[in-house]
């Protein structure tokens, strides 16, 4: 368990351990444990000066630069709760966010504020942070231009800071907040793969007890680097980079947003040791050319979490990165893991379906899988995976009906199909919402893909069902090619033929270009489907 009760208070005891160790490593520039600190408590400070308090949300609309981590902080130091928001959102997007959450203060940066932030705030009268620009190599950037916060009597923003508040001096002493290991620390807006996004309530005792877990799972030590590949806002990032790196008393990576070459740039800089990412962003690394100019042997362990990895896939990136590559199994709503491979472990690969185990429950997390019906079923038979443990969510935000439903007592239901085999090793079959039924035979796409990943030239694979007049729905796959590869449609369904029942293969194939995504990168079948 966790020897901290909040996220507050992890971050205390990191300050006055390691103040002088570097916290941030972002480009050319380094910030330790104590120059966050004092960014972030004159920046409360100031949020404090006007009116943000204890449970008042501060959504944090920033790329992967400093200025998120100072904000969320910020909002710790407060007993705020903290809204991170995608910063691939546009204005209808935000405005959904902000208003959903109720949010009362905004930090920004820059070229967000310009492009998207300021229309939405100057109708919804949301408070405003403005950052400086963190884009550029060598560029520290801190000044804040603007703090504005919603007025009381909601008609606009009041400024109340003008100038850089990272000069002023901050209050003698900052009250510690009166926060408990219950309460809501941030509200983590699910990806949208399936529907519109929801707020997963993470509580502070989810946050510390996945730092934990990650800590555990990763063997990683005071100082050791932690790559910030998966974007910040989102469960991974905030969880699998800083909260782990807080509590591990390590640095975080970062790179203002993904870019293959700066990434690995800021591997070779930097040498962290650990990541977890998508599979897409870790591909995307394999297959950059600058890997060739470079050693990025830094890294020991990576995850690959958030989407489905074909054991192909996780194989080359062990050859690439000399790293163990494993899966690892979780969502917004668990505050990230609840199944993960034990350390120095090899996860197997299931004989019949082809797929990838996601691991074992965690330490104090249970996980059943379960029929129509609620029954628990049997050994390798195919239910819905419920998990219950210290990291799951509390709720939705201001969704009692989704909450409901989302839960069967203490256990969440977490909508992906899966197994255990006898040995209890988890595997992710699908989600539910994705299976496909051709003549009442259940197809699951994941399967499908894994199997047109061993074919050479595919790079990308999505599958999802199709009206049919005959089988209700019929198989359909999409396809991106590698680069300098070739192939065609009859080649590719042949390929899934001669490895597949006759009723899963794809009867259509279509070569694309390029897949729809999610910020996070994962495909959006469901975009496929319209
Ligand atoms: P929404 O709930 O809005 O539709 P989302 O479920 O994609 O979006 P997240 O919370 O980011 O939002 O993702 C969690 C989901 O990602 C899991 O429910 C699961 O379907 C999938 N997932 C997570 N880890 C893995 C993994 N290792 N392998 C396969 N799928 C995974
Ligand atoms: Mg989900």
């Amino acid at each position: 368990d966790s020897p901290y009760g909040t996220v507050g208070e992890m971050w205390r005891a990191a300050v006055d351990e390691a103040g002088d160790r570097p916290f941030i490593h972002s480009f050319d520039a380094s910030w330790t444990f104590a120059e966050v600190d004092d960014r972030a408590r004159k920046l409360a400070a100031a949020l404090g000066r006007a009116g943000v308090g204890r449970g008042d949300r501060v959504a944090l609309y920033t790329q992967n630069d400093p200025i998120f981590v100072i904000g969320l902080v910020a909002a710790f130091e407060l007993g705020a709760i903290a809204v991170p928001i995608n910063p691939m959102n546009t204005a209808r997007e935000l405005r959904y966010q902000l208003e959903n959450s109720g949010a009362r203060a905004l930090v920004t940066i820059p070229e967000l504020h310009r492009a998207v932030a300021q229309d939405v705030v100057g109708d919804t009268a949301v408070a405003l942070t403005v950052i400086g620009d963190h884009t550029k190599w060598s560029q520290q950037g801190e000044d804040v231009e603007v703090v504005a916060v919603r007025a009381e009597d909601g008609l606009g923003p009041d400024v109340v800071a003008a100038g850089s508040i990272f000069s002023q001096e901050p209050p003698a002493e900052l009250a510690p907040p009166e926060v408990s290991t219950d309460d809501i620390a941030i509200l983590t807006y699910t990806s949208g793969t399936t529907g519109k996004p929801k707020g997963a309530q993470n509580t502070h005792r989810n946050l510390v007890f996945n730092a934990e877990s990650y800590l555990e799972i990763t063997g990683l030590e005071p100082g050791q680097p932690v790559l910030g590949i998966a974007p910040l806002f989102h469960i991974t990032g905030m969880v699998g980079h800083i909260m782990v790196a807080i509590r591990a008393r390590s640095p975080i990576v970062l790179s203002h947003r993904f870019h293959p070459e700066v990434m690995l740039r800021s591997i070779r800089t930097w040498r962290p040791v650990f990541a977890v990412g998508a599979i897409t962003a870790l591909m995307a690394l394999a297959d950059s050319p600058a890997r060739e100019d470079g050693d990025f042997d830094s890294l020991i362990t990576i995850f690959s979490g958030g989407a489905p990895i074909a054991p192909v896939l996780a194989d080359r990136l062990e050859e690439i990165f000399g790293a163990y590559v494993h899966n690892i199994y979780g969502m917004s709503e668990t505050a990230s893991p609840t199944h993960s491979v034990p350390r120095g472990q090899k996860a197997p690969v299931d004989p019949t379906s082809g797929a990838l185990s996601v691991g074992q429950p965690i330490y104090r997390t249970r996980s059943r899988i379960v029929d129509e019906t609620g029954e628990e079923c049997a050994t390798g038979s195919y239910g819905e995976i419920l998990s219950a443990g210290p990291q799951i969510t509390s709720g939705y935000w201001e969704n009692p009906d989704a909450t409901e439903q989302a839960f069967d007592g203490e256990f969440l239901r977490t909508g992906d199909v899966g197994f255990v085999d006898e040995d209890g090793w988890f595997y992710l079959v699908d989600r539910k919402k994705d299976m496909i039924n051709a003549s009442g035979y259940k197809v699951w796409p994941r399967e499908v893909e894994d199997v047109l990943y061993g074919h050479p030239a595919v790079s990308e694979a999505a599958v999802v069902g199709v009206p049919d007049p005959y089988r209700g729905e019929t198989v359909k796959a999409f396809v991106t090619l590698k680069a300098g590869h070739s192939t065609d449609a009859d080649e590719l369904i042949e390929h899934c033929r001669s490895n597949m029942a006759a009723y899963k293969y794809p009867r259509q194939v279509e070569i694309r270009e390029e897949m729809p995504k999610t910020a996070t990168g994962k495909i959006l079948r469901r975009q496929l489907r319209e």
